[in-house]
């Protein structure tokens, strides 16, 4: 009987303590936390192995952009300490390496069931227990059922008339092949320009023979300023790890190499400005729009620091047309700001042009290439960089049902509602890792993620000590919730950018706005005060 079959004939005796689905950095950290509970668990992961965002994403170009060294794992001194990175900001190769060897540092791939598609979650009342089925029909129950499906999992595919009726290869930035792709001597077509775009375009333009980008909207970048790390620098970093940790987690977005802002852009002189916004620009991290305190407040500051990279562009590009085609129109940060290495240089190059699809835009996919309402570009190859149906596209994905047979799909149909983007009323015992309304993909990603897994492994400790069998949200305190994630939102210009954030970059997706903009820090005092009054706003019975 091997490892697999076992796991079949037990589940079939009794159920587990907890599923998890997914194993990707949230998954794997919560299968560890589980396990020194003493709990039994069960990973399952659609992919054949683990490393989620950087299993998928395997495209040329592909990296962090929040430096190597913050985005990892702080839960183990020794881990942090021993793994080397080798870059300021890490390829996608790299990064994976990083979740293989946390995978087998802590023994945890024995308990993840790989090639396992959760298609359905269903909740037994009576027996206070979840149901999971995958789409090769195979079954797991367990008390808990624990979401680490990814806030950015599901790739987004337009639906372009013709789609199928390519003869080229067409791609999707986040399913990746594995074997990679050669794009020599070929025509290639890219759609879309958000941070997928601006990573992959430098190096097809490098490779192909010709090179036309599809852009519907032109975004901020700034330079990434990539290197490889200074070992000297590292060990210094590393000497002072806890400490810098600790900044993360109180700061406003899980990252603790930003200089806290103090003053107003509108306090300053025009000079002084902008000696600053070029220093930002020469740092080459996504801190750009944290300089001042109300870039991302105030539609004036804002444009100051709008205006600054708008200038870049114009001097980085030598086409005047194309610099202004590629000048973006929102204000900087409302929507995801990118880190780029060479992307606008790109466009200077003799084998790139750059084509405007707000102007024409694309008609349908043909058998030779893309048609817009202007005309036909022949291409030997697509890639579509259009990113994914954010924050819920996953979790909508699976047919969820919880109390009495409610559709979390349905529940969702406005936009989604969570209380603390922990837990959403109506699902028992079901846990979100970085779900709606928590910091997700405003902050550090990995810090956020630690955060949840060490609040829902306390949680568990603690239903158990008292003998508390089943938790829901209390759906007062989930509104309220949501009326907080609301106004958290509304004090920022976030909601003005049509962004990903807001689910404008999938079609008839409900514009509300997902993640909770208080900041890391402050959401983290919430919810351990939330812990403190003895788990306000949940029911625990
Ligand atoms: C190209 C790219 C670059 C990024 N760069 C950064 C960065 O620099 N900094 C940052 O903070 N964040 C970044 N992110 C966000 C990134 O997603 C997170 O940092 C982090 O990797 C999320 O980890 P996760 O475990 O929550 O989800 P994921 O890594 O997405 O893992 C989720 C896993 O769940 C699996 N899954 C989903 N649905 C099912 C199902 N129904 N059944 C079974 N398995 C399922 C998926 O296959 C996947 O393996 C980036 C994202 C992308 C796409």
């Amino acid at each position: 009987m091997n490892g697999d079959q076992l796991m079949d004939e037990t589940q079939k005796r009794e159920p587990l303590d907890v599923v998890v689905i997914g194993a990707g950095f949230a998954g794997l950290y919560m299968l560890h936390k589980l396990r020194a509970l003493g709990m039994k668990a069960v990973v399952l992961e659609a992919a054949e192995n683990v490393g989620g965002t950087w299993y998928w994403n395997r495209y040329p170009g592909a990296r962090c952009d929040v430096e190597s060294l913050e985005y990892s794992y702080s839960f183990d001194d020794a881990l942090q300490q021993e793994w080397h990175w080798s870059e300021r900001y890490a390829t996608q190769p790299e990064l994976l390496r990083y979740i293989n060897h946390v995978a087998d540092r802590f023994d945890l791939r024995r308990d993840i069931r790989f090639n396992t598609r959760v298609a359905s979650a269903a909740r037994d009342e009576q027996n206070n227990l979840w149901t999971l089925s995958s789409e090769g029909g195979e079954t797991f129950t367990a008390r808990y059922c624990i979401s680490a499906v990814g806030c950015l999992s599901l790739p987004s595919l337009p639906a372009f008339k013709g789609r199928d009726s390519f003869a080229g290869r067409l791609y999707h930035t986040g399913l990746w092949p594995r074997e990679g792709v050669d794009f020599t001597g070929l025509r290639v077509g890219v759609i879309g320009t958000g941070s997928s775009g601006v990573q992959v375009i430098p190096h097809i333009a490098q490779q192909a023979k010709h090179l036309h980008v599809f852009q519907r909207t032109p975004h901020y970048s700034v330079p990434a300023k990539n290197r490889p790390l200074d070992p000297g620098e590292t060990a210094r970093y590393k000497a002072r790890y806890p400490e810098h940790r600790e900044a993360a987690r109180q700061s406003a977005i899980g990252i603790a190499g930003f200089p806290v802002p103090t003053q107003s852009a509108l306090e300053v002189s025009a000079e002084e400005r902008t000696e600053a916004y070029g220093m930002g620009w020469e740092r080459g991290s996504t801190g750009y729009t944290r300089i001042y305190t109300d870039i991302l407040k105030n539609e004036v500051a804002n444009a100051t620091a709008s205006d600054f990279v708008k200038m870049r562009i114009q001097q980085v590009v030598r086409d005047p047309a194309v610099a202004t085609r590629l000048t973006p129109r929102y204000m900087i940060g409302t929507k995801r700001l990118c880190l780029d290495t060479q992307y606008f240089e790109t466009y200077n190059r003799e084998n790139v042009v750059l084509v405007d699809v707000s102007e024409a835009p694309i008609d349908q996919i043909t058998e030779h290439g893309i048609r817009t309402t202007a005309r036909e570009y022949e291409l030997d190859a697509i890639v579509m960089a259009t990113g994914f149906d954010a924050i819920t596209g996953a979790l909508k994905g699976i047919d969820i049902r919880g109390s009495g047979g409610q559709s979390l799909a349905q529940k969702w149909e406005a936009g989604p509602r969570a209380y603390l983007g922990l837990m959403t009323s109506g699902f028992p015992n079901l846990f979100l890792i970085t779900g709606p309304g928590s910091p997700s993909v405003l902050s550090n990603v990995v810090t956020s993620i630690e955060q949840h897994v060490e609040w829902i492994a306390d949680c568990l400790a603690h239903l158990r000590q008292h003998g508390i069998a089943r938790m829901d949200a209390d759906l007062a305190a989930e509104d309220r919730w949501v009326q907080t994630v609301n106004e958290a939102a509304n004090a920022t210009l976030l909601p003005k950018g049509n962004s990903w954030y807001l689910g404008a970059n999938v079609e008839g997706k409900p514009r509300v706005f997902m993640p909770y903009a208080g900041g890391v820090g402050n959401y983290r005092v919430v919810c351990d005060q939330v812990v403190i009054d003895g788990y306000r706003g949940f029911l625990l019975s």
